[in-house]
């Protein structure tokens, strides 16, 4: 038996329409447009393309979208002063500063100028701290979509074993912690983890957030078990091209896994999708 292949995309086209109603909704009861502002500092490429769906994605949902590009030499004093002014903007509802920032600006640092009320990307240390304390935080995107993905093929999660591969304040741990939230019990694993293949052997539930080619196997695997690749890794074609491929081997994979999430087409487009979800809790939260 082949593998159920989790479909990211049509997810996520579901979840930006319901987004867009929720925008509308929100419109009319209240007379507010919720809105997203974008914060890129420096002309990084991939960066600018994410940015661009972000900003694009959040117009087509009918929100207002603000997008501030800064030169890559910006002061850590200007960029504050800027966050400062979208913290009092009321048409702003989400802030988002793009990452990676320049080397000069340390992003821990500038991400806990964002209120808090106002972080939808979840990363500010009062949405850590409230999701591992079962508060009512704003989770980040990429475990968010990750979550709502896995309850689509399986509801039930509680007493799951489940395995994060990687352990990075975007990804890795926010995704243990809602895991855990869902009463799994919960392993992460990262590069100094002692016999990994053993360990993901025994997960009903394996994520991997990696960075590292098509690493995992189907020995790797427990028969049946869900697998939600976050990995994005570009690769070389013979025709110079090269083509995006996970932190798993899809098809190897596929042969023993229930369930697994392609890449791309998997988490990917959940991701701008949660922010989406997210900008307009924020703005619903302002009238609540
Ligand atoms: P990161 O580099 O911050 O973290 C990688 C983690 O992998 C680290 O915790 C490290 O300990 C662990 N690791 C590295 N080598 C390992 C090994 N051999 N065995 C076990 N663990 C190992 O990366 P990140 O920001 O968490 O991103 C991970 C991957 O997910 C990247 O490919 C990134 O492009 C992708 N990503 C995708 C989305 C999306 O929207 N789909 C969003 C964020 C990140």
């Amino acid at each position: 038996m082949m593998a159920t292949r989790i479909d990211g995309k049509d997810f996520a086209e579901q979840v930006s329409k319901e987004v867009a109603e929720g925008v509308k909704d929100l419109k009319a009861s209240h007379g507010v447009t919720a809105g997203l502002a974008v914060v890129s500092v420096g002309e990084d490429p991939a960066s600018q393309v994410y940015v661009r769906n972000k900003v694009k994605q959040a117009e087509a949902c009918g929100m207002n979208s603000f997008h501030h590009v800064l030169e890559a030499e910006t002061s850590r004093k200007s960029l504050l002063s800027l966050i400062e002014s979208l913290n009092n903007d009321l048409l702003v509802h989400g802030i988002l500063v793009q990452l990676p920032l320049p080397a000069h600006l340390d992003s821990r640092d500038v991400i806990q100028t964002i209120d808090p009320r106002k972080d939808v990307d979840g990363f500010h240390a009062s949405n850590v701290g409230d999701l591992w304390t079962s508060g009512k935080p704003f989770v980040p995107c990429t475990p968010l979509g990750c979550l709502k993905l896995l309850k689509s093929v399986d509801p039930n999660i509680t007493g799951k074993n489940a395995v994060v591969i990687g352990r990075s304040n975007i990804v890795g741990r926010p995704m243990a912690a809602l895991l855990l939230n869902e009463s799994a019990t919960v392993a992460i694993a990262h590069s100094n983890t002692k016999d990994l293949p053993a360990l993901c052997r025994q997960a009903d539930i394996l994520v991997a957030a990696v960075g590292r080619p098509e690493m995992i196997k189907a020995d790797w695997i427990k028969p049946g078990a869900i697998v939600l690749d976050v990995g994005i890794n570009r690769v070389e074609t013979a025709d110079g091209r090269g083509r995006l491929v996970g932190d798993v081997d899809f098809e190897d994979v596929s042969t023993v896994a229930g369930a697994i999430t392609p890449v791309p087409g998997g988490i990917g487009p959940m991701t701008i999708a949660c922010l989406l979800a997210n900008t307009l809790e924020a703005a619903k939260r302002t009238v609540s």
